[in-house]
């Protein structure tokens, strides 16, 4: 059992000591004023330093979480479920414990009254419990949120955040940062004030914002697959006048078959969405002199047009947060190469969720999933392997589900041979 003593809880982090331990401690009321206490076992100390110095705290757990997102929040289900005493920190930069995110492109951004946390909090869509700060609290499981971790020393497991403090997993350490929006830095105009992306609550929180004061007005979503489709329709149905500007034949192209995304697009153009697709590139965004967004270029075959928009919401895909492990574990297709115990080329540990790549059972490819069942199933699995109850090798059959205005889709394995259309 972890006997840490010493933690730091950004403004409404959340954190408990040890496992076993009900309630949230409050975190020292001045940081620089900790002296190690004799019964800290060593376990979570601060080196007693001049008081001038800047004093960092070292906490020990037996497994830690880098990313505070989805899958950490069915890690800590998982183990919670099966090893209750086995200590767990979840370190993530959020400010908000972990949630399902795929909630943000969905009933947060159009519902009356909009979807908030804490009722979107894991694991509420995989059928558990929501884990809510009094969950963490009653269960032992240290959250530290606000904290970005700017280092990590596979070796030794330790994981030091941007204030200095050092994180220690004795036995595992899960790599959980997800990924993150591609934004169209070379696109110009792309930092204008009125340009969005959606990854993380806060940035949720902002468009929805931002939606709400564009009733009536132009918005112009660029990409036309997951994000792209899900903000266009929630768009629509706040009030905003959309157009969705994608360079593909149609909508989702990655999973849609032609005549599926027909349908669709023929629903998008019913509900008064524009499609401006098939070759069409967004090629500047346009500011006014206030350095708001006033419309983007599109350009054809060379051909310029210039359309309004009030907002623009870019939606173009995501890339692996996998930066700080470069060069210090084996990497492929994008994210970090994991084995089927989602262990990865560095003893103990792990990666899970979008950053991982896995050796996918259903076809021997090595392959990275962006979506919600693969983060859950994969958080699941690490945890077995951890505990050294997995059955196998993880076995994921491809999932993805989306939901857009009445409409909802569900699509299983790859999208691989014939196709028939019933
Ligand atoms: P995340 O949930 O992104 O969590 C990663 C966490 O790590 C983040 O909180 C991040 O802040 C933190 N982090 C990263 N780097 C650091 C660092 N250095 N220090 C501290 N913390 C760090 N999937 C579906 O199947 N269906 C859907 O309908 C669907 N809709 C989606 C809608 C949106 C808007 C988005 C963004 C995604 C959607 N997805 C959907 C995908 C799904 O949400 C992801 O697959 C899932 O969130 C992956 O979980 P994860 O834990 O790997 O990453």
């Amino acid at each position: 059992m972890a006997t840490t003593a010493a933690f730091l809880l950004p403004a409404g982090g959340l954190g408990a000591a040890t496992r076993g331990l009900r309630g949230v401690r409050a975190p020292p009321a001045v940081r620089s004023s900790f002296t190690p206490a004799p019964w800290t076992a060593g376990r979570s100390t601060r080196a007693a330093r001049p008081a001038a110095a800047v004093v960092m705290a070292t906490s020990t757990y037996k497994v830690v979480v880098l990313g505070g997102g989805n899958a950490a929040g069915y890690v800590a289900k998982s183990l919670v479920e099966a090893s209750p005493d086995t200590s767990l920190c979840i370190v993530g930069r959020e400010e908000v414990l972990p949630y399902e995110r795929p909630a943000l492109s969905k009933a947060f951004l159009f519902a009356e009254p909009p979807a908030r946390l804490p009722g979107f909090h894991t694991s509420v869509g995989g059928g558990g419990a929501r884990q809510d700060a009094a969950w963490y609290a009653d269960k032992g499981v240290d959250v530290k949120l606000s904290t970005e971790v700017t280092g990590v020393d596979v070796a030794s497991k330790t994981l030091t955040t941007a204030s200095g403090d050092t994180v220690v997993a004795e036995e595992a350490l899960i790599i959980a940062t997800g990924a993150a929006p591609i934004a169209l830095t070379k696109t110009p105009g792309w930092d204008l004030d009125g340009v969005y992306t959606l990854r993380e609550n806060a940035e949720g929180l902002r468009l929805y914002d931002a939606l709400q004061a564009a009733k009536g007005e132009p918005v112009v979503v660029v990409g036309g697959g997951y994000i792209g489709m899900e903000v266009a329709a929630a768009a629509a149905t706040v009030g905003c006048k959309v157009k969705m500007v994608y360079p593909d034949k149609h909508m989702m192209p990655r999973l849609f078959t032609p005549d599926i995304a027909a349908h669709y697009e023929r629903y998008y153009t019913d509900k008064g969405v524009e499609l401006l697709s098939d070759g069409r590139l967004c090629e500047e965004i346009l500011g006014d002199d206030d350095g708001k967004v006033r419309g983007i270029i599109m350009c054809k075959d060379g051909e310029k047009t210039e359309v309004a928009a009030k907002v623009v919401v870019v939606g173009v895909g995501a890339k692996a947060n996998v930066q700080l492990l470069d060069g210090a574990v084996a990497m492929e297709a994008g994210g970090i190469k994991v084995n089927g115990s989602l262990e990865s080329s560095a003893p103990g540990v792990y990666a899970i969720g979008d950053v991982a790549t896995f050796p996918l059972a259903l076809d021997g490819s090595m392959t990275r999933m962006e979506h919600v069942q693969n983060a859950r199933e994969t958080a699941a699995h690490a945890v077995a392997s951890i505990l050294g109850t997995a059955a196998g090798d993880y076995d994921y059959t491809p999932y993805f589900y989306s939901r857009v205005f009445g409409l909802g889709w569900k699509f299983y394995g790859r999208n691989a041979g014939a196709n028939v259309t019933v």
